[in-house]
């Protein structure tokens, strides 16, 4: 390769397009000093972009029960250790208006695949949630369904979905799903979200099992390809009760790498510096933003039910994680010249000329 990962990171943030074998030289190759340059350049970008301004999405995780069985879960179907909840409809409202008083303008409903909430049901929340405050953008997160269901949802008012591909590398999806779980069956999922007119988020863990940096760069490829509006990456926890229990957790470094990436490969993006970051180092969310994130996801599940919702271990739920502790999130925020926007948090337009 006749660029080193200095002058690769240099040209990408200048809106070069990078091939997947320069993504892995990138990832293979970078020094220290390479990094911190990423870091530095991404960390420009956002604020070329977004100023000093960090997008909050109140989080409400409503659903636990799961008919998936990713190995590296900890709601997987198989897990007979977990506690299982459903919210109901008013609860769901009641962390709405919790969530609209805190200054709230997102709301992200993420659950396991659970097959009771229909789509009549789910239609139901949705326009519950719009006809209550039409100023609330509505984010789901509920796995793989039809293209008529994700129709439904986004008729019902539905503006966002997160559907993470998780990995880009079928081999590699395979190491981590059942063979009843197929990339290719996510992959539609995300074109159907797009052609559907959501602003769409996929995404991926940094160092789950298997993973080599073949996938990390496949994944960038991807996303440079795909062009999502949102993408949800951080990195993976083990989780005791899961046949990964007893693999290492991804790096930090890694992860904010990857972070990096993403936000000089599609500058506008929505980038969350994600609670898996937070809980694995105690400044993971400045890091990620100074990194290149611009979104924060505080949990506004009801706290009684938080600690069911365990994807992984010491999963982070309080203080600057939680909704009720925006006051230590704004704090925490002005150590790093940021503060929290109000609002829903769309990205600049045109979106999709990333
Ligand atoms: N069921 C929906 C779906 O599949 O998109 C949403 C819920 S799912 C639990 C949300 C995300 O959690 C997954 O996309 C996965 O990347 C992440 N996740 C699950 N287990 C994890 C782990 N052990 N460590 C880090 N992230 C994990």
């Amino acid at each position: 390769m006749g660029e080193n990962a200095r002058e690769l990171i240099q040209a990408l943030a200048q809106g070069k397009r990078l091939s997947t074998a320069e993504y892995l030289h990138i990832l293979n190759e970078a020094n220290d000093q390479d990094r911190e340059l990423a870091r530095d350049l991404a960390n420009r970008m956002r604020i070329a972009q977004y100023g000093d301004g960090i997008f909050i999405r109140g989080l409400v995780e409503f659903t636990n029960f799961c008919k998936n069985d990713c190995f590296y879960c900890g709601i997987r179907r198989s897990n007979q250790d977990a506690v299982r909840y459903r919210l109901t409809l008013s609860q769901i409202m009641e962390c709405l208006e919790q969530g609209y008083a805190a200054g709230f303008r997102t709301l992200v409903l993420q659950g396991g695949e659970d097959v009771f909430f229909t789509d009549g049901k789910m239609c139901e929340i949705v326009t519950s949630i719009k006809l209550r405050h039409p100023d609330v953008a509505v984010t789901l997160s509920l796995g793989e369904r039809s293209y008529g269901s994700y129709r439904r949802l986004r008729e019902a008012g539905a503006d966002r979905y997160l559907l993470r591909h998780e990995t880009a590398a079928e081999w590699h999806y395979a190491k981590l799903h059942p063979p009843v779980q197929q990339l290719a069956t996510r992959l539609e999922c995300l074109r159907n979200l797009k052609a559907l007119g959501y602003q769409v988020g996929c995404g991926m863990m940094v160092g789950s099992p298997y993973q080599t940096a073949e996938c990390l760069a496949a994944d960038l490829s991807f996303i440079q390809e795909f062009r999502p509006q949102m993408v949800g990456l951080g990195p993976f926890i083990p989780h005791h009760s899961t046949p990964f229990a007893k693999q290492p957790p991804g790096s930090v470094e890694t992860t904010l790498l990857l972070l990096s990436l993403v936000r000089l490969t599609l500058p506008k993006v929505l980038l969350p510096a994600t609670t898996a970051l937070a809980t694995l180092h105690p400044k993971g969310r400045l890091m990620g933003i100074l990194a290149g994130a611009n979104v924060i996801m505080p949990n506004l599940s009801p706290v009684s039910q938080r600690n069911h919702y365990s994807l992984y271990d010491n999963k982070a739920n309080s203080g600057a994680e939680a909704a009720e502790g925006l006051a230590i999130l704004s704090r925490e925020l002005e150590t790093i010249h940021c503060h929290i926007v109000i609002g829903r948090g769309d990205a600049p337009n045109p979106l999709i000329s990333n």
